[in-house]
Parts: C-alpha cells; structure tokens; sequence
C-alpha cells in the first residue's frame, strides 16, 4: 500500500469545484447557434475573445458532455490537440502562448442540448412542450456553449439565433436583426454589459411580444396570446415597480430596458437572466398570486445581475435583496411593512433548525429559504440602524460603484461602515457570521 499524497486540483469556487478554468480571461462571446425545436438540435459556432493570465499551453472551457466539439481553432490555427471530457473541453496549443497574450478560440460544436444535474436539480438548456428556454444558474450556461462558468468571469455577448420561422427567440440585449430565410429566422442580439454565463439566456416560443408603459425604462412582455388578458392583470404593477426600484437602488443598470417572459408551460420558479425575467404560466393565473416574486425578480437586475457575488458563498447578496425588495415594494404598495414581514419571517425562522450561516451557506444550502429571508431580515436590521436616509444612500452607493462587477461580503459590509456613527461589527457578527437566531431588536 502506497500513502501518496493526494494531489488537490486547484478550485476557483468551492461551491462549484468543478466549473470555471485557470489561465486566462474571457472578455467577449459570439455565438452562431441554429436550433430546431422540432427536433431539438443544436450546431453552433463560439467566437471567444480572450487574453492569457499565465503563459498557456492548455486550457480548459466548460462544455456539457451532450455537446461534441467538431473543429477547434485558436487564433486561426488548430491546436495539437483537443477532446472533451467530465463537462470539459481540453485544448492543447502547438506552441505556448506568452502572459497578456490575445486568444481568439473558435469551437464548432453540437448535439442534442439537455439540462445539466446538479445539487439544485436540473439547471441550464431545457426544451418546453413547444420551445425551449435556458435556466442558467449556478452553472447552466455549459449546457448549450463553451464557456469559462463562474459568475466572477463577466464578458459582453453577441448572440445570434436561428430556428424555426414562426417562433420568437428572445435573448439578453438588443434585437439589432432579425431574418427570415428558407423557413428559419435569425435574430441577433447584441449584450454590450459585461454579464456573467449563468445569465445568458435563450427564450424560444411562440411568443406574442408587448410593449408595456415606460416609466422611464423601457418593459417589454413577451408571452403566449391565451396568457394576455391574465398578465394584463397579474404584471400590471411592474411600470410602478420600476420607477420605485430605480428611486430607492438607482439607476436601472442596463442600457436595453427590461423583459419579462412568460412560458406556455408552469415553471417551478421564476428565474433571472441579465435584462430579463421568465415566469411560467402558473405565476400568470389572472389572480395576481405573484407580484412578490415579479418585484423579486426585478430586483435582480440590480442585486445578483449587475451587482454579482464573486464566488457562490455571497449568494446572500443576490438572495437576501431582492427577498429585501419585496418587502419594500410591499410597504410602498398599500401592503404590509418591511417591518411587519421581517417579524412574520422571524418566528417562521424561529421554528427552523439554527445551522446556517448567511455569509457561508454551504452548496447545499445556497439556495436554502433561510438564505433569502435571514438576508432580508440582515438588510431590516441594518436600515433600523442607519435610519432611512442613510441605508439607502449606501444601497445606491453600493449599485452604482460595483456596476456591472463582482463582490464579496466584506465590500458591502466595508462600504456600509461609512454610512453609520458606530461600529456594526456586533451587528454582521450576529446576522452574518453565527448560525444563532438574533432577536429582531437587537444589537
Ligand atoms: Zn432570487
């Protein structure tokens, strides 16, 4: 028997050892992708712009096994050597490449996209009764292109789509062309904010699309024609919803507006992309059972989409603000207070077993209730404490300076120090770094 020392493969995000790659750094993604509904195949080709960290021999993307690579080229010429395996693609370069080096990587690839299994079930690329869509997070984005997925790796996009003629393709950013040849429609769409992977999405249906009232920020709806007269009902708030988000979080953080997508099918969950939101026609019923989620959901843009946890242990920051938001578009709604909710959620808390920690959740419980409520109630707390005026300079301060970028815990906690009197050391002590349960008034 051999006691060799186990050799540790380097990890950029614990939660999600097996996603993200070493060396170098994406800025950019061009993706071609054709897509036949009726037989739900995809080809596609990545046009990936990137720079070298280290100097590089190989390098790995992330790809779904379901996906098969037929041609590689970096900077125009074929490596020596390149294969998929256990979700990566693995390339290896002819000749080393120096550090600071330009690497344009072209990969044609395809098959039969599905969703990828993970701890919080099936995640990414996901045909409907008659479509399909994409629910990219934690590490769903491998599920239909090459890529570096980790929410740490922003880059801008341009996507271009084609499938079948009488569906719509709704994807992240502008419509800057849509065309129709032999049968197939084409829609290109241009992302110029730099976005994480998890959210680029795809939306494909038989979509009717709306222009809905600009209060400021264009919103667009795009949803199945049996669906109209319920949204009309159910989403009429969000108009509202938007002029008080940009008032209390600022500037709303993308230049091409805002779209919410209902599907013909139910979803279990809404879920987020970067400019857009996607409910199933169970959260459109004609009895306005969702507007908490709609307001959650908007609340993203600013919190998980433009403002992003560096690594998945910050998810609070996603989750605890936008829970926050919905208790704020609640109190300035006719609803129950902030203050009401964080008390009705305390004593729910209060029954819930004491062992998570906000500010380390643990994979498996990322995306735990206790995260989004706990995270809320951190958020209540914290504005007692700063007084209004303060808590939501510091929200806005907090948008406006990590725009478009990545975060950890301690840059909020950091920043939120200068907008109070005395140390709140006791107060994410309490909240943030013990599995304990405060006492809503205290510190
Ligand atoms: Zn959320």
């Amino acid at each position: 028997m051999t006691r060799g020392k186990k050799k540790s493969t380097p990890v950029i995000d614990p939660y999600l050892p097996t996603s993200g790659n070493f060396g170098y750094r994406v800025s950019r993604y061009e993706l071609d992708i054709e897509y036949k509904v009726a037989i739900n195949r995809l080809t596609g080709t990545a046009t990936i712009t990137a720079v070298t960290l280290a100097s590089l021999r190989t390098f790995t993307l992330d790809l779904a096994d379901t996906l098969s690579v037929t041609k590689v080229t970096v900077n125009g010429a074929r490596p020596q050597q390149f294969r998929t395996s256990s979700g990566k693609l693995h390339i290896a370069l002819l000749d080393v490449l120096a550090p600071g080096a330009a690497m344009t990587i072209v990969v044609r690839y395809g098959g039969a996209p599905r969703p990828i299994r993970s701890l919080w079930g099936d995640v990414g690329f996901e045909e409907l009764n008659d479509g399909a869509l994409v629910a990219g997070q934690p590490n769903g984005a491998q599920s239909w292109f090459p890529c570096d997925d980790h929410p740490s790796a922003k880059a801008s996009f341009r996507l271009q789509i084609a499938a079948e003629s009488p569906y719509r393709v709704i994807a992240n950013g502008e419509l800057v062309s849509r065309r129709a040849r032999a049968g197939m429609t084409t829609w290109t769409y241009d992302l110029p904010e730099p976005t994480s992977t998890y959210l680029v999405t795809l939306q494909i249906g038989m979509y009717e699309r709306q222009r809905l009232a600009d209060n400021g920020v264009p919103i667009h709806a795009a949803l199945p024609d049996r669906l109209r007269d319920n949204f009309e009902h159910d989403f009429a708030a969000q108009p509202q919803m938007m002029k008080l988000f940009v008032t209390l979080f600022g500037d709303y953080p993308l230049s091409e507006g805002y779209t919410v997508v209902v599907t013909d099918d139910d979803l279990e969950i809404p879920l987020e992309a970067q400019g857009i939101s996607i409910f199933g026609a169970n959260h459109c019923d004609g009895r306005g059972r969702a507007e908490r989620l709609i307001a959650h959901e908007l609340a993203h843009q600013w919190f998980g989409n433009s403002v992003t946890a560096k690594r998945w242990r910050h998810i609070w920051l996603h989750e605890g603000f936008a829970c926050y938001a919905e208790w704020l578009w609640s109190e300035n709604s006719g609803g129950r207070s902030a203050d009401e909710w964080a008390r009705h959620y305390h004593q729910r808390l209060a029954n819930s077993p004491r062992d998570l920690l906000l500010a380390d959740p643990g994979p498996r419980d990322m995306f735990d209730d206790r995260v989004y409520k706990r995270g809320a109630m951190t958020l209540h707390v914290l504005r007692r404490h700063l007084g209004d005026g303060n808590f939501f300079a510091l929200l806005r301060d907090w948008t406006a300076r990590y725009r478009h970028s990545t975060v950890v815990t301690d840059d909020f906690t950091g920043l939120a120090s200068h907008y109070a009197d005395e140390s709140l050391r006791p107060l994410w002590d309490a909240w943030l770094y013990s599995p304990q349960l405060p006492d809503l008034d205290t510190p």
